[in-house]
């Protein structure tokens, strides 16, 4: 059973058929370690729930489930790969902090459950020996005392042995360089977070460059309540607005402005003390456990630069998504078919190699 099968089944309608057929070239691709195959074939499943879910309403809430499951572990089969390869084969062609970046992604994505044939050894390797390149000697500790508490492979244990030992001679801390801010409440993060890839003070998601697993300078928000997702992106297009309509915005909401992160971006400072996204961006409770997203309305939409702002626009059921960008020059891309988020020039120059993106390998026009 191919693709053109499965084009076929889809066409006939009989989507429950080809979603079958697709589970079985995944669980293939599992079993014969094609991590990236999975990957794709786990994507690929997702966006058929999505669709399922979008035309039949008894089952949406069921498939909407069965999409996010499939997009986290597309997601970790994708980044599995590299690291599986990296430990059969040390010499790579990604670079150290790539893969300490990947190493460390995909430790928090399986932190609750790892799917079938990830191996926890295989990522804690890569993590230990690539923290301890970038000086991450604090999170090398971590993982070279976790892999003794697990069965290790023949040729990966006379490695661990002596890594386990060799970095008891380097500091407790990991290097300030390595420890990722968080764009939202300007949060030096540790490396490593109990709760997944996400910042230990406000909560927010980290977005990760899906090339170079860097985190990417956006902040999520969701839309104000009564406000349509083709209404958003109008208002995002328009020009940004005069400076009167920002103060009269910050007079407003005068009460709940912070300035505390605005030393934090140098120059930028005085632009963003203007920006009505900035001031919304406090809008958590310090120390609460719980996710409270940025929220915007019309005012704060229409004032943003559309160059600054991501949307990911997801087919119904599902909403848009949308990020700002707090950084001018860091430019970001979405790729349109998986909506996942890279570097323009990353995103650029990988589908110039492969001729697709390198996530759900949609074609380059
Ligand atoms: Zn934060
Ligand atoms: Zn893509």
């Amino acid at each position: 059973m191919n693709f053109t099968d499965l084009y076929y089944y889809h066409k006939a309608g009989q989507q429950r058929e080809a979603v079958r057929v697709l589970e079985q070239l995944t669980h293939n691709a599992v079993m014969e370690s094609r991590f990236n195959d999975a990957g794709y074939y786990f994507w690929n499943l997702s966006m058929q729930c999505l669709e399922i879910a979008g035309k039949n309403e008894e089952n949406s809430r069921e498939m909407l489930q069965k999409f996010q499951e499939f997009q986290s572990k597309a997601e970790v089969y994708y980044v599995y790969h590299t690291i599986q390869r990296y430990t059969d084969e040390p010499f790579t062609s990604h670079q150290a902090e790539t893969l300490f970046n990947m190493a460390k992604y995909l430790w928090h994505a399986i932190l609750k459950e790892v799917p079938h044939g990830v191996s926890k050894v295989n990522t804690l390797y890569a993590l230990a020996k690539q923290s301890r390149i970038l000086q991450a000697y604090k999170l090398a500790r971590f993982a070279f005392e976790k892999l003794q508490s697990l069965r290790i492979p023949p040729r990966l244990q006379d490695t661990v042995d002596l890594g386990s030992i060799t970095i008891r001679s380097k500091p407790f801390h990991d290097a300030e360089e390595v420890l990722p801010m968080c764009y939202r409440c300007s949060t030096t993060n540790p490396l490593l977070n109990n709760q997944g890839n996400q910042c230990t003070n406000c909560s927010q998601p980290f977005v990760h460059s899906f090339s170079s697993f860097d985190v990417l300078p956006l902040v999520e928000f969701v839309l104000e309540n009564g406000l349509s997702d083709e209404e958003a992106v109008q208002l995002i297009q328009m020009e940004p607005p005069k400076k009167r309509q920002r103060d009269q915005w910050r007079e407003q909401s005068s009460g709940n402005m912070q300035s505390m992160r605005l030393d934090d971006f140098g120059d930028a400072g005085a632009d963003l003390e203007e920006d009505p996204f900035t001031a919304s961006l406090m809008s958590f409770e310090q120390g609460s456990t719980e996710f409270v997203p940025v929220v915007v309305n019309r005012s704060v939409l229409q004032s943003m630069d559309r160059s600054q702002v991501v949307v990911k626009k997801w087919p119904s059921p599902l909403r848009y998504q949308y990020y700002k960008s707090l950084l001018d020059d860091v430019n970001v891309t979405v790729c349109p078919s998986c909506n996942q988020t890279f570097h323009v020039e990353e995103y650029e120059l990988l589908v110039l190699q492969n001729n697709h993106c390198p996530f759900c390998r949609r074609k380059s026009i």
